[in-house]
């Protein structure tokens, strides 16, 4: 007798309430053949895709001048990770699709996201051993019901065929990051993490991909990032669906058209 296909079964269900391939993820207008990852063409030519970025943060770089972002021009040493890189910047429809995915529990569209965080990693070109997702409190997971940053992580793993490792725990059920101001964030995160020490062997001297939604100051990266080169990691490397900028979103949108390496 055939086996049955459960997680195949799950999905077909999931298809019949929420279906896929079928209406663009971010404007849910009808998908035709020149879509791409469930996004309509339209979309595609206007959405706020971030092709080089700030080479230390991945986020925008606001002035051609200096090479960086203005973060990062600021204080360029304060990150415990080697490089970091975003798929889109973090507004208008893109909040609206990370808000659908995390708060109204859609968790569909963490295909099409990895998808869009596989492509980015890809012409990367970078090599890592291992692959990671920032974890959430096991409170919190119970109420959210999953953790999208890891739903990601395991798809983009699966796609590039590097092991997905939980080698950090949350051990603060902290405030949400994203209810507090700019400089109370990084006291929020601190020694809200804890490495697994079983890993120890496993992360020495590697290189680890962490995975994250949104990169909004850097903080909660930072910190695992800062924990896993204590236990001995070689290099750390952060990947972000959507990069937060400072400031007025009209005046992001001029320099979006006036930077050709934004
Ligand atoms: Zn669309
Ligand atoms: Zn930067």
């Amino acid at each position: 007798m055939k086996k049955v296909d459960w997680k195949k079964f799950k999905e077909n269900i999931l298809d019949i309430i929420y279906p896929r391939h079928i209406k663009c993820i971010f404007c849910s207008e009808e998908l035709n053949e020149l879509a791409h990852n469930d996004t309509c063409v339209e979309c595609l030519n206007k959405l706020p895709f971030i092709i080089h970025g700030c080479p230390k943060c991945g986020g925008l770089i606001e002035d051609n001048n200096t090479g960086v972002c203005l973060t990062c021009k600021r204080n360029m040493n304060s990150y415990y990770f080697d490089e970091a890189k975003s798929v889109f910047i973090y507004m208008d429809d893109v909040v609206n699709l990370v808000h659908n995915y995390k708060l109204e529990n859609r968790k569909f569209l963490s295909e099409p996201m990895a998808k869009y965080l596989t492509e980015r990693f890809i012409t990367w070109g970078i090599n890592v051993d291992y692959i990671t997702a920032v974890p959430l409190h096991e409170n919190r997971e119970k109420v959210r019901r999953f953790n999208q940053s890891k739903e990601i992580a395991l798809k983009v793993s699966e796609a590039v065929e590097i092991p997905y490792i939980d080698c950090i725990k949350k051990i603060k059920d902290n405030a949400r990051q994203a209810l507090l101001d700019i400089k109370d964030r990084k006291e929020n995160v601190t020694n809200a993490y804890q490495f697994i020490k079983p890993f120890k062997n496993t992360i020495k001297d590697k290189s680890i991909l962490l995975i994250d939604d949104v990169f909004t100051t850097g903080a909660t990266t930072n910190e695992i990032s800062k924990i896993l080169k204590n236990a001995g990691a070689k290099c750390i490397y952060i990947l972000t669906f959507a990069h937060s900028v400072l400031g007025d979103f009209e005046e992001v949108r001029k320099k979006i058209i006036q930077l050709p390496n934004s």
